[in-house]
């Protein structure tokens, strides 16, 4: 049911909504609108030029309009008076075809297609820094395995507790919290639920949490790496693929609880693997996660091989229980709408041509990698991974025009970085 926002305004006391769209590089791009105009805007939209984002357009283009949608309603628990709205970005009277959230809902009307719909979990990871990001936030989080560290979690329980407080007040049923394998790193679990509700979950939950941060004179980050000798902030999804009120994933007569579907979905994903990277691993600093040396704590928690265990976590996929997978891949730094889009092409052609996801491994894969035999690697850095997206015929056909722009957007970022002169350069080239 559509919800009339002239009215939930007068319900709510909103003053002012915030219409907001993800670009290509996941920045959050808004106007903030006073509920006085929020009728003209949903029938125009609000206009931006979209140059001026990450969405790959001129300058000569005209306006993008961000068409909100009413039923992603939520009002900013920390600030009640504003009520936060994704929106669709739109041009020429039509969704901008490479837009995230519209690429997500091409590809959930592609699954609705054959009656199936995607539900996903996501495992957002973020440290809480120093305002100027030097450091930890909290100077007595030393321990060198602080995961689950009691005393740390709760010389941050200001901050922990108002955002779960928020997310119990929006219904998302929030149900734990702790601190993460990280000095200063934490994370909070909510329920799951259709993709794109999800995503526009995730898409606040940083805004939010970065929101309280700063209102707590802290710095929340959700960057892959910062900090190279700890662990990093993965962004694990847990999935099932439903037809109505089935989960088509469950099989109890299946391996592990998972269906032949499941497992074909699985070889998808796994088949796609280092062109997924690309997406799920976006920025230069994604790479330091992935394939690191262990960290202090003793593991790093993320994978460099394309792989699938049971309830193993050394591995890219884990099947915890039946009926569903977690993809351990994509780190904080993922696009909440990209990222499930992806995952669905991918999983869509393993069942459409019913991949075989290969042998489950079993083996601890920090110490026994050498055993898995001829297993494939993951890209060692963003150019590899932007290479295989590019020569990944399936995905450039599922995702149509959101890969070429990403890809352009991309390379100009690896070619940025690329220029720059690094002291490790200098430190083992100055006496060549
Ligand atoms: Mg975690």
């Amino acid at each position: 049911m559509t919800i009339d926002l002239a009215r939930a305004a007068k319900e709510k006391n909103i003053r002012y909504f915030l219409i907001s769209f993800t670009d290509l590089l996941g920045n959050q791009r808004a106007k903030l609108v006073p509920a006085e105009a929020i009728g003209q805007m949903m029938k125009s939209g609000a206009s931006f030029a979209g140059f001026a984002t990450w969405l790959d357009m001129t300058p000569a283009d005209p306006d993008v309009f961000a068409m909100p949608d009413p039923d992603s309603l939520i009002q900013l628990p920390w600030r009640p008076e504003v009520g936060w709205l994704a929106a669709d970005p739109w041009m020429h009277g039509k969704p901008v075809e490479q837009a995230p959230r519209n690429l997500l809902k091409r590809m959930q009307a592609k699954a609705a297609e054959s009656g199936l719909q995607l539900k996903s979990g996501v495992e957002c990871e973020f440290f809480l820094i120093s305002p100027d990001g030097a450091r930890i936030d909290d100077g007595a989080d030393r321990q060198a395995k602080p995961c689950y560290d009691q005393a740390a979690l709760m010389r941050r329980y200001d901050v922990i507790s108002e955002v779960c407080d928020g997310m119990l007040a929006l219904g998302w049923k929030p149900y734990q919290n702790d601190h993460e394998d990280a000095n200063g790193q934490f994370e909070m679990n909510w329920g799951y639920d259709d993709a794109l509700v999800t995503a526009d979950r995730h898409a606040f939950f940083k805004y939010m949490v970065k929101s309280i941060a700063e209102k707590h004179q802290m710095r929340a980050t959700f960057m892959p790496k910062p900090f190279a000798h700890l662990t990093g902030n993965g962004c694990h999804i847990h999935v099932s693929l439903w037809k109505g009120e089935r989960n088509v994933f469950e099989d109890e007569r299946g391996d592990l609880g998972v269906s032949a579907l499941g497992y074909n979905f699985i070889g998808g994903i796994i088949h796609s693997a280092d062109a997924l990277a690309a997406i799920l691993n976006p920025t230069v600093n994604s790479y330091k996660r992935i394939n690191a040396p262990r960290t202090i704590s003793g593991a790093t928690w993320s994978p460099s091989s394309v792989t699938y265990s049971g309830n193993n976590r050394t591995h890219m996929i884990r099947i915890p229980d039946g009926g569903r997978f977690e993809l351990r891949l994509a780190d904080g730094a993922v696009n909440p709408y990209s990222m499930p889009a992806a995952i669905l092409a991918a999983g869509l052609d393993g069942i459409q041509v019913k991949r075989d996801p290969g042998k489950r491994l079993d083996i601890n894969m920090y110490t026994e990698g050498h055993l898995a035999g001829e297993v494939k690697r993951l890209p060692l850095n963003l150019l590899d991974a932007l290479r295989a997206l590019q020569s990944s015929a399936l995905l450039n056909d599922s995702l149509g025009e959101y890969v070429p722009a990403y890809l352009k957007l991309k390379h100009q970022e690896w070619n940025d970085y690329a220029r720059h002169l690094t002291e490790w350069e200098r430190d083992t080239t100055l006496d060549c």
